[in-house]
């Protein structure tokens, strides 16, 4: 109805054009990366436009709001139809859109003016209504901190599994506790409730109780909604695949998905969503597409070898062609430690860019975990290689860094009240009132009795400012400040970083973060970084420098440069150079992985990285880890690199070229 013509059978593959013209039904469309998934869905709503119809009756799901967006505006181009006029985005999103025009249905009954909270504030409104039912529960050091208990609750609401069965499963660790979570989980939900509030669950939860216990409202999206569209559909957890369910009693789904590509199992993606579909939607047509345009045949080969060394049977089997032409291998690129690797980037993309006339934003330099890429981002500031880290936060401006760096600082000038302050605050129950009254407290004693300021926090004095909540951490807290402030009188910054690591701050980490384990990680890559410095001054000269070099380079939303990303968030793009760094048993797997005995979902990871990338991919890694210093330790190069036959890359050894 007045859009202009497209030549579907010209844009797509007999694959393809089967999918996206397949009469309305439950479509399940099982392909390998880079296949045209997304296209399929996109060509989909546009033919859907063809067939006349309106916009209003089309809904997409996305993983990310900005993958809607931009789908959408492909659509735009292809038909010049409004992207307003469709319902896309992110579960969570399309979720608060429905609680907003629902929400006081009898069965919900929220007052409508109810507001979200952040992760931050859900997890301090837990604290709070944990402390009020039990005032005891966060003194005991053995119980878990609000966010890991947030954590576990959250993953018992996305999996609707029970909080026991959650706890047997993926927190043993928290088993002691267990019969005391669904009292705290109804105290929290009892707050939420009386201060019209609602966390990101929430949005889901309640979403898909308007659908199921609402008929009105069933209705409603039943039949305004006539076709729905999933990307990603592998990486669905139970409540969101039941949230689909519920929203297509029509069973007019297209959900196109790679069971080879789920990676969040860790938040309830569970991929038997995949392999049941065609359970809860009778008749399902599945559609495969077997061909690969994104990458050279020669990616796609290592991709190919990637999914070969899976064990038989968790997966569907999947055979990719290439439909580009024959182009050069993948290099797999062996340095001698984090520091060559980071160069061997340097003068690769230098290259690329200058003689090659490569864009830099068609570069992506991906990793498995944040502090693999410490090494990188300091040397293109230093170097003024134009980078952007499209995940997450710069190393040195990350939460726990800076926590840490504060000790530093604190213990090398006692008179810095802003370090005091931002490690003070971190105790339970001290706020900026009472820090500052703490440090006077301290620094009068330290003056009048000519006494060292760590010495005089431990006097009755001092004590007594000090507030009742904080009281039972403060001992620990000195002695743990004594210590690192005797290594650093006496130990090179290597030592006076870890000491400070494995004191009271290690004991506070695991409390407040239930990703404990990957934060200490990046403070061991702070402690390797400290290595390379004689004097503590330098150490944090340096780290100021740095902080200042990194923000001024912050680059323009426009101007051209690296991306910087974990692969969890390079899901679903694809760039024409990738490097994918830390390639090492240890760093990817990662170690408590392989300590585990389950390294299949790290493999996935493995496929969806090398799968981004288009024209050339190096798969690098060090042959020292980064916590080297003196002596160092070895690494070996990836099971996942050892595990392909050989004749599918180049192996280069980089030696080093000169000293620093
Ligand atoms: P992923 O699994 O990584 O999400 P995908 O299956 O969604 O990948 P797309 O991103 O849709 O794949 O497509 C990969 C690339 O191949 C895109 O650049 C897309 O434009 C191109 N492509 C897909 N199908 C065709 C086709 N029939 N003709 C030309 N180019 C195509
Ligand atoms: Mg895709």
């Amino acid at each position: 109805p007045g859009y202009p013509p497209i030549d579907f059978r010209a844009a797509l593959n007999d694959e393809q054009f089967n999918a996206v013209t397949a009469p309305p039904g439950p479509l399940l469309v099982l392909a390998g990366a880079g296949s045209g998934k997304t296209r399929t869905l996109t060509y989909r709503v546009a033919w859907l436009l063809h067939q006349g119809v309106p916009p209003g009756e089309i809904m997409l799901l996305t993983f990310t709001n900005k993958a809607s967006k931009e789908m959408l505006h492909r659509v735009h181009d292809l038909t010049g139809e409004d992207a307003r006029r469709f319902w896309g985005g992110t579960f969570h999103s399309l979720g608060n859109r429905a609680l907003r025009m629902f929400g006081e249905s009898e069965c919900l009954k929220l007052k409508p003016n109810f507001t979200i909270l952040d992760a931050g504030e859900s997890e301090s409104l837990m604290k709070r209504t944990v402390e009020a039912e039990d005032k005891l529960f966060f003194k005991d050091k053995t119980n878990p901190k609000p966010g890991p208990l947030f954590n576990v609750i959250s993953l018992s609401r996305n999996t609707q599994k029970s909080l026991a069965e959650t706890v047997s499963e993926h927190f043993p660790q928290y088993n002691d506790i267990a019969v005391a979570l669904p009292t705290f989980a109804k105290v929290y939900a009892e707050a939420k409730r009386e201060q019209n509030v609602l966390d990101y669950d929430d949005l889901l939860e309640l979403w898909l109780k308007l659908l199921t216990e609402d008929p009105k409202v069933a209705d409603y999206f039943g039949n305004r909604f006539r076709h729905l569209l999933v990307d990603e559909y592998q990486d669905t957890n139970t409540i969101q695949s039941q949230i689909i369910d519920a929203l297509a009693p029509h069973h007019r789904i297209m959900a196109v998905g790679d069971d080879a590509q789920c990676i969040y199992s860790w938040r309830g993606a569970d991929f038997a969503n995949i392999m049941t579909f065609p359970e809860r939607h009778p008749n399902t047509a599945l559609h495969r597409i077997e061909t690969n345009y994104r990458s050279t045949p020669q990616i796609l080969n290592l991709a190919n070898g990637v999914l070969e060394a899976q064990p038989a049977g968790r997966h569907f089997d999947k055979e990719l062609r290439a439909h580009r032409a024959n182009s050069m291998k993948p290099y797999v690129v062996q340095t001698m430690d984090d520091r060559e690797q980071a160069e061997f980037l340097v003068k690769r993309i230098r290259s690329l860019v200058e003689d090659d006339g490569v864009s830099p934003n068609e570069i992506a330099v991906l990793y498995r975990s944040h502090f693999v890429a410490l090494e990188t981002q300091l040397t293109f500031s230093r170097t003024g290689v134009p980078y952007q880290i499209t995940s997450g936060v710069k190393f040195f401006e990350r939460q726990h860094v800076r926590d840490l760096v504060g000790i530093l600082r604190f213990i090398y000038n006692p008179t810095d009240e802003s370090a005091w302050h931002r490690i003070a605050c971190l105790l339970p129950k001290v706020g900026e009132k009472s820090a500052h009254k703490i440090y006077h407290a301290a620094l009068d004693h330290a003056r009048l009795m000519q006494q060292d300021f760590i010495d005089a926090l431990t006097t009755d004095d001092v004590k007594s400012k000090v507030p009742k909540g904080a009281k039972d951490e403060w001992p620990s807290f000195c002695a743990s400040l004594r210590q690192t402030a005797d290594a650093m009188r006496e130990e090179p910054p290597q030592v006076t970083v870890e000491v400070a690591m494995d004191g009271w701050y290690g004991d506070y980490l695991k409390g407040a973060y239930a990703d404990y384990m990957d934060r200490i990680d990046e403070l061991t890559a702070l402690s390797g970084f400290a290595a390379r410095f004689d004097a503590m001054q330098d150490l944090l000269a340096q780290i100021v420098l740095l902080n200042g070099e990194t923000s001024d380079r912050a680059v323009e939303p426009n101007q051209e440069a690296i991306k910087l990303t974990t692969i969890h968030q390079a899901k679903g793009l694809e760039y024409d150079i990738v490097f994918v760094i830390g390639c090492a048993d240890g760093l990817f797997p990662g170690r408590r992985a392989i300590e585990a005995n389950d390294v299949e979902e790290e493999r996935r990871l493995f496929y969806v990285a090398v799968t981004r990338a288009k024209n050339e991919l190096y798969l690098c890694y060090p042959k020292i880890a980064t916590k080297a210093g003196p002596g160092g330790m070895l690494l070996t190069p990836s099971r996942f690199l050892q595990e392909l036959d050989p004749s599918l890359y180049d192996a280069l050894r980089i030696k080093r070229a000169h000293g620093w």
